[in-house]
This record gives structure tokens, C-alpha cells and sequence, in this order.
């Protein structure tokens, strides 16, 4: 099943017959082999996905029914959260523990739009007051047709449901095209869809590379609405894509947000914010907390808290017992990491990591990496690094700290720490950013919105805020 793809209800080959190797980055084996799919294959699952859209069942069932067998699809997933875990590690490298998160998390997910297919269908059309006597109007909200999801490697399974589960439970038909880096555990919603019952053609899952499916996918004129998350350089060729046809669009993308720590913060839960703010998830997450700056008092004895405490972090492969640090996700993102790094011992001081642990060559492993008195013009300070580096900096101004936090090209989150609350609700209202944490970093919930200003994106995941994304809106206007 695995070197097939899903497109309308069935495993079929790709029309190219061509697969690729998946590689398990704790040693660099190949772990899989999956299908090469192209132009002729997202044809094929764009128009199954119109058939079902069109004339198909699953636009037209009414919301209870389409959250009964989102629910099936969200137990179907908490029923296999150790398969699945294990196959996450070993697509994406990360340790066990956290792909249980992800796993769990990702069938509350499938959950939460279950509840939101029913909520739309009992809110109904809604009264607009209008001041001209003989009219009435209303306004409903309708699918939005079929839409194509593109999505990244750091979180394979959530990543798609956070896109799955909205545009289904609003009565959409989807086109999923998963990273090329980790496209084993996307392939399983396939079999997923079909344990639940889902109609054939509501998902259509299509792997491959990012020019030879994802750009046809982005193009296609048979696609109403693009969802994406990933870099910023593709998410402006898949806006500019969407132009064409004036698709409808939201775009999830990347960060360097600001962690800022004042000096009355203790200095335990500093150390502990800060670490898993950007060594989760081997700090392959968009919105790690990857600028930190720390008011001037507090300054040398946190970097001498943080170097020793990231030392000892773990690292190995995720599928081993205690570890914390997994392997990044590829040979290429290793480089690209290293690369950083170099650049990085030119522009501040290293503190701690900046290189392969010892022992573990075999695999695409990065330390730990602290570097301090990062200046702001550093491109180690600019630069969205996606990996387990961090940058820390002082500061000695509340003002001056919010100029710094606010002094980017990128707006997705940001965090802020103090024991004074009106002190840390001031600056939280004065970030320029979508996702904001105070006293902490990365909670995600999925009633919230997620989504970021500035160069980190346009629209809104999660929450209902998430499901509008796969909504229109029609005014019916009466007169009588
Ligand atoms: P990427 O942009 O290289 O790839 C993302 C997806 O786009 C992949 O499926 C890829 O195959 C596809 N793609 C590549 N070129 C394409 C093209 N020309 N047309 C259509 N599709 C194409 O990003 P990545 O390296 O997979 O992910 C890392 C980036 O994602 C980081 O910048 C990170 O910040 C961002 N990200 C953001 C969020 C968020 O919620 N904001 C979440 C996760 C990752």
C-alpha cells in the first residue's frame, strides 16, 4: 500500500510507476519506498475529489451525519496511536514520547471538527437587519468546494489533520499532497478514511516532490482553495499560483519568535521554558521560541543555567528509551543546520553544542546549540534556522525588549515571562505576532487560533477560526 497512492477510495499506482526512498534519519536506512506521483496523478485525484464534491454524498449530508464519521476517523486513529507513533519516529526522527503527543493530539483533532460539523449545521442561516422596508436577507455559510492541503515533515499526522478535519467537517472534498520527507504516516489516513466510511473522493492523498506534485496541485483549476504550511520561498510560488485563478488561499509559515525573560522570572522556570521552547521537537517546530532575550540582571547566570542543563539533554534515536533528542529529519536539513552553525560561531559566542554528538555520525543528529550576545544584525538573529539552535541576547528595557521582539520579518509567535501579570498582559498586547505565551512557550491547544502576521502567514488555523478557512459566505436577499 505503501508505493500506492488514494485517490477516490482505492490504492492505485501512480501513473509514472515510479517510487522513491523514504529514509529513516536515526541511521540513514531506507525505511520505505513510496509512489513518485505527478501531474497525471493529482489530475486523477483532483477530479475525483470534484466528482465528489459536485454530485457526490458528503457536501450534502447534513453536519451530524459528516461528524459521525469524522469521530469514527479520530477512533480510528486513538486506536492505532502506537503504530502510528512508531511509524512517525521513524519517518521524522523525533522520540516516541512526543509522537504519542502528536498521535493523541491528532485524533482530538478529528474530535473537535466532529462537534464543529454539528455546530454549523445547527446554526443555520443567519438574519441580517437591513433598513429598506419589503427586504430581508440571510446569510448562510456553504463549502468551499475542493482544496488542496500541501504540508511540511515536522509534525506529518497533525499537520494534515489540521487541515483534514476542518475541510471535511465544513463539507469540503480535499487533495492532500504530503512532504516527500515524511509521507509514510499520510498515506495511513488513507486506510483511516476507509475504516471510517468516508465517501470516496473526500480525500485523496497524493505523495511526491514538491515540483512535480505539489505545483500541479497548486495550479490546478479544478482546486477552489489552497491550504499550505511550510517555508516562505514556496509559500509565495503557491501564492502566486493561486492568483491565476484567484483561488482562495491561507498560508502557515515560518518564524524566529522572541522569548522574553525579565529578570523577576525564577530562574528554574526560565531554564525550563526556554529549552523546551526550542530543543522540542528538535527544534523542527515553526513557532520554537529561537530569539531569546534576557533583561540584563538575569543575564549570566541564565546562560550558565541553560549551557549546563542543554549538555545534559539526550540525544539519540527517537525509538530509544530517554531520550529527549531525536535525529533531524534529513541529511539535507542536518547540512543546512551545520551550515547555521558556522555562520553563527562568526557572528557571537558559542556556549554550548555546534556539532554531531559523538557516536552518533550515522545518523542526521545536531547538539544542543546556544549562542549568546547575539547582536541584531546577526544572521543567526534574522534567519528562521529550523533546528535545535537558540539565540540569546540582553536587553534593558522593557521598551527595548519589545523594539527587539517586534525587529523582524516574521510574526508567527512569541512569548513573554515575568511574575509582574499586568507587566507581561502589556507586552503580550504589544507583540506583532499571531500566537502569543505568557510564562510559558508552545502550549497549542486546538480550540485556539494558530496562525501568524507579518511574512509568517495569512488566515487562521485551528479552532473555528480554522473551519472558516474552508467556508463561503452567501447573502440571500428577499423581496416581498
Ligand atoms: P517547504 O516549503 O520546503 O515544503 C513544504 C511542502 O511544500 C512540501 O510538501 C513540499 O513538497 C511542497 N513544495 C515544495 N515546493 C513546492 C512548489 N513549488 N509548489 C507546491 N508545493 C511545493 O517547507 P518544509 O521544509 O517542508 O517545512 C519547513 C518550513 O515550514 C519552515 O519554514 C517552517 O517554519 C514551516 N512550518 C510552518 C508551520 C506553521 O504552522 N506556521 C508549521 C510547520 C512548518
Amino acid at each position: 500500500m505503501k508505493d500506492l497512492l488514494f485517490i477516490d477510495g482505492a490504492w492505485v499506482a501512480p501513473a509514472s510507476g515510479a517510487s522513491f526512498e523514504v529514509i529513516d534519519p536515526s541511521d540513514r536506512s531506507v525505511f520505505h519506498r513510496v509512489a513518485r506521483g505527478g501531474p497525471e496523478d493529482i489530475d486523477a485525484a483532483v477530479q475525483a475529489a470534484r466528482r465528489a464534491f459536485d454530485s457526490g454524498p458528503w457536501p450534502r449530508l447534513s453536519g451530524a451525519e459528516r461528524g459521525a464519521i469524522l469521530r469514527r476517523m479520530a477512533e480510528e486513529i486513538a486506536a492505532r496511536t502506537e503504530e502510528l507513533a512508531l511509524l512517525e519516529v521513524r519517518d521524522n526522527g523525533k522520540p516516541l514520547p512526543e509522537a504519542r503527543w502528536d498521535i493523541e493530539d491528532t485524533a482530538g483533532v478529528f474530535h473537535y471538527y466532529a462537534g464543529l460539523a454539528e455546530a454549523l449545521e445547527a446554526e443555520g442561516p443567519r438574519d441580517i437587519p437591513l433598513g429598506m422596508e419589503g427586504f430581508s436577507a440571510s446569510a448562510v455559510r456553504e463549502p468551499i468546494g475542493v482544496a488542496g492541503a500541501i504540508i511540511p515533515w515536522n509534525f506529518p499526522m497533525l499537520m494534515a489533520a489540521w487541515k483534514i478535519a476542518p475541510a471535511l467537517a465544513a463539507g469540503c472534498t480535499m487533495v492532500l499532497k504530503p512532504s516527500e520527507l515524511t509521507p509514510v504516516t499520510a498515506l495511513e489516513y488513507g486506510a483511516i478514511a476507509q475504516a471510517a466510511g468516508l465517501p470516496p473522493g473526500v480525500l485523496n492523498i497524493v505523495t511526491g516532490f514538491g515540483a512535480e506534485a505539489g505545483q500541479p496541485l497548486s495550479e490546478h483549476p479544478g482546486v477552489d482553495k489552497l491550504a499550505f504550511t511550510g517555508s516562505v520561498p514556496t509559500g509565495r510560488r503557491i501564492m502566486a499560483a493561486a492568483a491565476r485563478d484567484i483561488k482562495a488561499v491561507s498560508l502557515e509559515l515560518g518564524g524566529k519568535s522572541p522569548l522574553v525573560v525579565f529578570a523577576d522570572t525564577p530562574l528554574e522556570e526560565a531554564v525550563e521554558w526556554i529549552l523546551f521552547g526550542i530543543f522540542w521537537n528538535q527544534g523542527e517546530v515553526c513557532s520554537a521560541t529561537s530569539r531569546v532575550l534576557v533583561e540584563a540582571p538575569l543575564y549570566e547566570a541564565l546562560l550558565a543555567r541553560l549551557a549546563k542543563e542543554a549538555g545534559r539533554i539526550r540525544i539519540g534515536p527517537g525509538l530509544e528509551e530517554g531520550v529527549l533528542l531525536g535525529p533531524l529529519v534529513s541529511a539535507g536539513q542536518q547540512e543546512k543546520v551545520l551550515g547555521w552553525i558556522e555562520r553563527g560561531r562568526r557572528e557571537a559566542r558559542l556556549v554550548c553544542g555546534g556539532g554531531v554528538p559523538a557516536g552518533l555520525e550515522g545518523g542526521c543528529y545536531v547538539e544542543p546549540t546556544i549562542f549568546a550576545d547575539v547582536p541584531e544584525t546577526a544572521s543567526i538573529w534574522t534567519e528562521e534556522i529550523f533546528g535545535p539552535v537558540v539565540c540569546v541576547a540582553p536587553f534593558e528595557t522593557e521598551a527595548e525588549a519589545i523594539r527587539l521582539a517586534n525587529d523582524s520579518r516574521f510574526g508567527l509567535a512569541a512569548a513573554v515571562m515575568s511574575t509582574d501579570l499586568d507587566r507581561a498582559e502589556r507586552v503580550a498586547r504589544a507583540f506583532r505576532a499571531g500566537i502569543v505565551w505568557i510564562n510559558c512557550s508552545q502550549p497549542t491547544f486546538t480550540e485556539a487560533p494558530w496562525g501568524g502576521y507579518k511574512q509568517s502567514g495569512i488566515g487562521r488555523e485551528l479552532g473555528e477560526w480554522g473551519l472558516s478557512n474552508y467556508l463561503e459566505t452567501k447573502q440571500i436577499t428577499r423581496y416581498d
